[in-house]
């Protein structure tokens, strides 16, 4: 099988890349999924809180679009925000039709919890284990579709014509150690988010950015790159997310003394405000001396054990298991950590790229509805919205547009690249590379950042991509080689981190999740931009784009 074709090929089996699948299926293509992890395994999986919609009848689609420009600091595109808010509903009772078993309230309905950022109820839920929940229901649909899947194939090139439409990828089979190729009339990336460039994370091991990397590499631009979301509830012990559902069934978040700090910085919404603004005034505590060993306090015992129970039962045993704390009983040290990211490969809101036959969607692609912040619950809606979308647009791509022409050497050449990547005595080990730079990620480019550490950032960048280009790959074999697919990751990540520290160098403001302790304000006049980040020699190229603004002007934010 070293080559196959199909019209349309997905990157990634999570649920931007489900939902796109199905889409592009229904509108009459071939689709295969390439993924290198089995779907159900996908990060997507980990989602905790819910799905956002303004499905009550006293809420609105408008209400949830202001709600998200106004979390996304105005960065978010306006454009986009309208489409995310206007088909969420139908996004939602789409899942709950194909079996999604959301809870529901005391009469039966659809229940609905607070999160924040946003000024009504409209996040949905499954307990505390929702995009598990979606995950397994859109599996179930993939499966009977008969979509075929290449499951545990590692995405290592994008094949372009020679007018440089894209015409397929180049992936590894982690399981034989081949070399493959896929041809294909369009390409959607859905690869998901970039957590692990930083050190600790909340996002799975998985979470390295390589969709982000190859469109980089294919010349697509890289948006807003600096824009990191550090969740304010995660445990010191190994980064794991403590959902903001904790917050949204009324957790309240305590300093040293007891008292409530959110009082100083959000006196409406106060654990609720978004999480850019939590995460600074919980980080402020921790910095100047009131906080507990490192942490804030997550109190929910108020709440009382039965609904605990119910509600937030898989958090619960997180925090028993990591970090000793019962919640029933006792308040939970947690921290502001390294989450989610907010920009990605620039899309329209078809999913189209800047690069011809390439398409992207989910937290990979930055189209772009979270601008500065992402509210909580907003992601998982993102996913099946523009994952459906960039399917239907990929489809109809390659419905006019014939069999790209077949060559063995790309094939070839990776084959050649690849044994002579795990035959080379090298030097240094990939882990221990990896864990520098995501350490140095979050010391130097966390909740709040200056030009100075920045620089510092940039310059330890440098040295790690140089020693990472001599990496010793530790098995020398061919089957399940996961030393050769660390090393292939690692050198993603690198890319992607350079673009976050050359992306928060030039954004010389204060915006959303982005602090610049010597730039302390938010500039509409030089900033109400896009920073855009393209693949040149010795580095990124930064470029910058306007914002699609259609009826909310910026206006200072508060909680
Ligand atoms: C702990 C946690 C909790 C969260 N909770 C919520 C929540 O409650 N609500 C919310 O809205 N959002 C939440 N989020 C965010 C949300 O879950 C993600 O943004 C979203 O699920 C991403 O989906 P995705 O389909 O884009 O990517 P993913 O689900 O991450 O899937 C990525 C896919 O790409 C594949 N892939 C990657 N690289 C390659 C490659 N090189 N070759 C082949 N395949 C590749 C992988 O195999 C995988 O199938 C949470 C995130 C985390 C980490």
């Amino acid at each position: 099988m070293a080559v196959t074709t199909h019209d349309v090929l997905v990157v990634g089996a999570g649920l931007a890349g489900m939902r796109a699948a199905l889409a592009a299926q229904a509108r009459g293509s071939d689709v295969a999924i390439v993924t290198k992890v089995y779907p159900v395994r996908s990060h997507s999986n980990a989602a905790q809180g819910g799905i956002n919609a303004a499905l009550n009848p006293e809420d609105s689609w408008e209400s949830h679009a202001y709600d998200t420009v106004k979390g996304s600091d105005y960065l978010g595109d306006q454009d986009a925000i309208e489409v995310l808010a206007r088909e969420a509903p139908a996004a939602i009772v789409e899942l709950e039709r194909m079996g999604v078993v959301f809870s529901r309230d005391e009469h039966g309905r659809l229940g609905s919890r607070n999160f924040g950022g946003a000024s009504h109820a409209r996040t949905y839920f499954v307990g505390d284990f929702t995009g598990q929940a979606i995950l397994h229901v859109l599996y179930e649909q993939l499966v009977r579709s008969g979509i075929r899947t290449y499951n545990e194939f590692f995405c290592t090139q994008l094949l372009r014509d020679g007018g440089g439409t894209v015409s397929g990828v180049v992936a590894l089979d982690i399981r034989t150690g081949e070399v493959h190729q896929f041809l294909a009339r369009a390409v959607i990336l859905c690869t998901g988010g970039i957590g692990r460039v930083f050190e600790p994370s909340t996002n799975a091991l998985i979470c390295t950015g390589d969709g982000d990397a190859l469109a980089y590499r294919a010349g697509a631009p890289l948006m807003d790159m600096e824009m990191v979301q550090f969740h304010p509830t995660t445990l010191q012990s190994n980064g794991a997310l403590i959902s903001e559902s904790a917050r949204g069934e009324g957790g309240h978040l305590v300093n040293r003394l007891g008292e409530r700090f959110m009082a100083k910085s959000a006196p409406n919404a106060m654990e609720l405000a978004s999480r850019d603004v939590v995460s600074r005034a919980a980080q402020i505590e921790i910095n100047e001396g009131r906080g507990v060993d490192g942490c804030v306090l997550l109190d929910v015992r108020h709440l009382g054990a039965a609904r605990i129970l119910e509600r937030l039962p898989q958090i619960r045993e997180l925090a028993l298991e990591f970090a000793g704390a019962d919640m029933i009983t006792d308040p939970v040290p947690v921290l502001p950590g390294m989450h989610y990211q907010m920009g990605g490969i620039r899309t329209d809101i078809r999913g189209a790229t800047p690069v011809p036959g390439l398409f992207a969607a989910g937290e990979c692609a930055c189209v772009s509805v979270h601008g500065g912040n992402r509210l909580g619950a907003n992601s998982l809606l993102e996913t099946v919205v523009f994952g459906r979308r960039a399917g239907e647009a990929a489809a109809e791509f390659a419905s006019g547009r014939p069999v790209p022409g077949f060559s063995e050497s790309p094939r070839e050449d990776e084959e050649r690249r690849l044994r002579a990547l795990v035959q080379r005595d090298g030097t240094g080990r990939t882990a221990a590379l990896r864990l520098e730079m995501g350490r140095t990620m979050t010391s130097r480019v966390g909740v709040f950042r200056d030009g100075a550490g920045l620089a510092e950032a940039e310059a330890a960048l440098r040295s790690l991509r140089e020693r990472a280009g001599a990496v010793a790959i530790g098995d020398k074999g061919r089957l399940f080689n996961q030393a050769l697919v660390a090393a292939l990751e690692l050198d993603y990540m690198l890319d992607l981190a350079q673009c976050v520290v050359a992306g928060a160098i030039a954004r010389t403001e204060s915006r959303g999740a982005h602090t610049r302790l010597d730039h302390p304000k938010r500039d509409d006049a030089h900033w109400l931009r896009h920073t855009l980040c393209y693949a040149a020699e010795g580095g990124p190229r930064v470029d910058t784009a306007p914002v699609a603004i259609t009826r909310w002007e910026p206006k200072e934010r508060r909680y």
